[in-house]
């Protein structure tokens, strides 16, 4: 079973939509609240709503795993949050980004006050975060300085500090050296530790641990649940199962540009309610400790996004929209989209499968 990290219950439990659409009113406001994201991607073949209506929030000291198979929309997701995802061929067309209070999408919100200070970010290719032609020591220095006023050698000290925290072994010595001369996983840390460098208040990070050993990805946990505890918020994409129960609080399932399942960790690895998050479970290699499914280039562009390759699809799924989000056997803080849980009677053949489906094994599974 997942660790517990959910000591505090989540973020969303106040200000989630009900079944009805009706937002709770709540008092508690979240680091990050993402409203109707919607963000759509032009090309040769037409437009792809890589990112179709997503709303979810992230609290201090909270981490979320956004979880879903390639082209689900994570990605996209996470780099329009600060509007950094390129466009064109990318169209940020509606939706709210609500950061400690600012909204990050007002014209007036001058965003590079926001990205790699307050918000670090993590790219899936760290070869968008580093520059060939640069030391790694001059482009973490270079991030501190910017966003701190500190004296070249305490930014040294710190370059070499956040080298030595995402476990590069001789970081003085290292610090010198230039991108080419680290291994991928390596220069994935790298690229870690500049996001870092400012001490964001949150980090978005789109699969940090993919190219590490099983020691390093041990060690870049630790770390991360160390900043959690030091109130930093998390926003993770990872393939892997193993990383979302020893790091999520709280679990989001992506399919076809929507959220279509989530919940407490623990709830939703146990209960795996969605049709799609029992597949992309059962499609859990323990071995490569992933979880993926081909993407498909055929989801519907009306009702249930999952319904062309849902085995329990019934004519209620065809539209005109997603289905709203549903309690899961009565439990408000997790939910899914998807038309069986509209009554708790029709939903009990889906909950016998989800309890086929929950990633069961991942502990057995020991380095
Ligand atoms: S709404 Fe229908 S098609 Fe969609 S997941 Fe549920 S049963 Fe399957």
């Amino acid at each position: 079973m997942p660790t517990d990290h959910s000591a505090s219950r989540p973020t969303e439990s106040a200000s989630a939509e009900t079944a009805s659409g009706d937002t709770e009113s709540d008092d508690h406001a979240p680091l990050l609240d993402v409203t109707d994201l919607r963000t759509h991607i032009h090309t040769d073949r037409g437009t792809v709503r890589a990112v179709d209506g997503v709303r979810f929030a992230v609290d201090r000291g909270e981490a979320v795993c956004l979880v879903g198979e390639s082209g689900s929309g994570k990605s996209v997701t996470c780099e329009s949050l600060t509007g950094i995802v390129p466009s064109p061929p990318a169209e940020m067309i509606g939706g709210s980004v609500s950061f400690d209070g600012t909204s990050l999408h007002d014209r007036e919100t001058d965003l590079r006050a926001f990205r790699g200070d307050r918000i670090g970010h993590v790219f899936q290719n760290p070869q968008h975060a580093l520059d060939p032609v640069y030391t790694v020591g001059a482009q973490l220095v270079e991030a501190v300085e910017i966003h701190r006023e500190v004296s070249d050698e305490a930014a040294r000290d710190r370059a070499v500090e956040l080298l030595g925290r995402v476990g590069i072994p001789n970081p003085v010595e290292r610090v010198e050296d230039y991108p080419h001369e680290f291994s991928g996983g390596m220069r994935q840390r790298v690229a870690l530790a500049v996001a870092l460098a400012a001490d964001p208040d949150l980090l978005v990070a789109d699969e940090p641990t993919t190219a590490v050993d099983a020691t390093v990805q041990a060690r870049l946990l630790a770390l991360l649940r160390e900043l959690l505890d030091d109130g930093m918020g998390l926003l993770l994409v990872t393939h892997d199962l193993r990383v979302v129960a020893e790091t999520a609080d709280r679990v989001l399932v992506m399919f076809g540009g929507t959220i279509v399942e989530r919940g407490p960790v623990e709830a939703v690895f146990e209960r795996p309610a969605h049709p799609y998050t029992q597949a992309l479970f059962d499609s859990y290699d323990g071995f490569a400790r992933r979880s993926d499914r081909p993407a498909r280039d055929d989801v519907p562009e009306d009702g249930c996004r999952f319904r062309a390759e849902c085995p329990h699809a019934i004519e209620a799924c065809s539209g005109p929209d997603q289905p709203p989000e549903y309690a899961v056997a009565g439990d408000e803080y997790h939910t899914a989209s998807c038309v069986y849980y509209a009554e708790d009677r029709r939903a009990d053949d889906l909950l016998a499968d989800a309890r086929a489906a929950g990633p069961t094994g991942i502990e057995e599974d020991d380095d």
